[in-house]
């Protein structure tokens, strides 16, 4: 299934990609895999998904663990809690719902002296919503600024999620502006080349206006066996 799956998801993505214009490689595929298990990773991997994103650490550690040998890249794309900041430096490679200060100078500081450093997405609260989280966009700006002085985290771009009962007019205007937030306070820091943005709903919308990563989970593996709980 995965397998299908995957190829359908590539399909689509080289579609969008192909009608607006832009080169494939141009798009991460970020395969979400939160609610299952090591196998279904391995499956994906094996079909040559580099990059794979997470939301809760609880579940995601022993998951990294298992799996250390794989050559894969590993995205926290969930909620983060000050006091759980440190599991998150220590095993991830980028960091997708950075919208505090406080989150990003821990991250910082905790990023093991040894490792890359942490590749970081602000997340921009872009559908007004209060229950998903993100910086304001009129406080982007701000944040960015000082996000981008600390030592051991690397700023790229921003994130948003939108709520799934959007239509497909209102999506695209609400990742254009996310995407022309990008552009404004990315001139402040020497340019930011990442915009997180499009799930198994609204991925090729996203691509149209512009998204570098796209997080996808259900449209991969299927539906989650265990209840999202943040
Ligand atoms: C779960 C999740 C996804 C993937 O959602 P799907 O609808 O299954 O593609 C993407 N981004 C974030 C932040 C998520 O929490």
């Amino acid at each position: 299934m995965i397998c299908a799956n995957l190829g359908s998801v590539r399909a689509q993505l080289a579609s969008a990609a192909h009608a607006a214009h832009r080169s494939v490689d141009s798009i991460t595929l970020v395969a979400v895999s939160k609610g299952h298990g090591e196998a279904a990773v391995r499956a994906a991997a094996a079909l040559q998904v580099r990059d794979f994103g997470e939301s809760y650490l609880q579940e995601a550690l022993p998951k990294l663990e298992q799996l250390r040998e794989l050559p894969v890249t590993w995205h926290f794309i969930g909620r983060i809690q000050a006091n759980k900041t440190r599991p998150i430096a220590e095993h991830f490679h980028w960091v997708h719902g950075v919208d505090r200060l406080k989150i990003a100078e821990r991250l910082s500081a905790q990023r093991p002296h040894y490792a890359a450093p942490l590749q970081l997405c602000l997340q921009v609260n872009i559908a007004g919503e209060a229950s998903k989280g993100g910086v304001e966009p009129a406080a982007a700006s701000e944040l960015v600024q000082a996000v981008s002085q600390l030592p051991r985290v690397q700023l790229r771009g921003l994130m948003g999620i939108l709520p799934a009962e959007l239509p497909s007019d209102a999506r695209r205007e609400a990742f254009a502006a996310l995407r022309t937030l990008r552009d404004d306070v990315g001139r402040q820091c020497g340019g930011l080349d990442t915009l997180s943005m499009g799930m198994s709903d609204d991925f090729a919308d996203a691509i149209l206006e512009g998204t570098t990563m796209v997080r996808i989970g259900s449209a991969i593996f299927g539906p989650r066996p265990h209840t999202d709980v943040g």
